[in-house]
């Protein structure tokens, strides 16, 4: 899978490409991405960033804000589900 990666410390970021994630835990939900926000923290992580890479990694994966559809759970794991009203999807 394809994901945006930066060198904390350094300006600008590139796709990389990553091993795509599985269901190990019992509470874990696999979502399919939709669409991704950057957002304030985004931009600062790329202008030089203050956070840091995972350990024994030297690039950092940015984008949490996003939107997506749940496409694999444990049965019987997903106790609650809330329907979000406030936002409408762009055309
Ligand atoms: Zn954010």
């Amino acid at each position: 899978m394809k994901a945006i990666a930066t060198v904390p410390g350094t300006p600008g970021a590139r796709i990389v490409e990553r091993p795509e994630p599985s269901v190990s835990a019992p509470d874990d939900v696999k979502v399919r991405v939709i669409r991704v926000g950057i957002c304030g923290t985004d931009r600062e992580e790329l202008s030089g960033g203050r956070s840091q890479a995972p350990e024994g990694q030297t690039e950092l994966v940015i984008g949490h804000e996003m939107f997506g559809q749940v496409v694999h759970h444990e049965p019987n794991s997903i106790k609650q589900v809330v329907e979000w009203t406030t936002a409408s999807p762009r055309a």
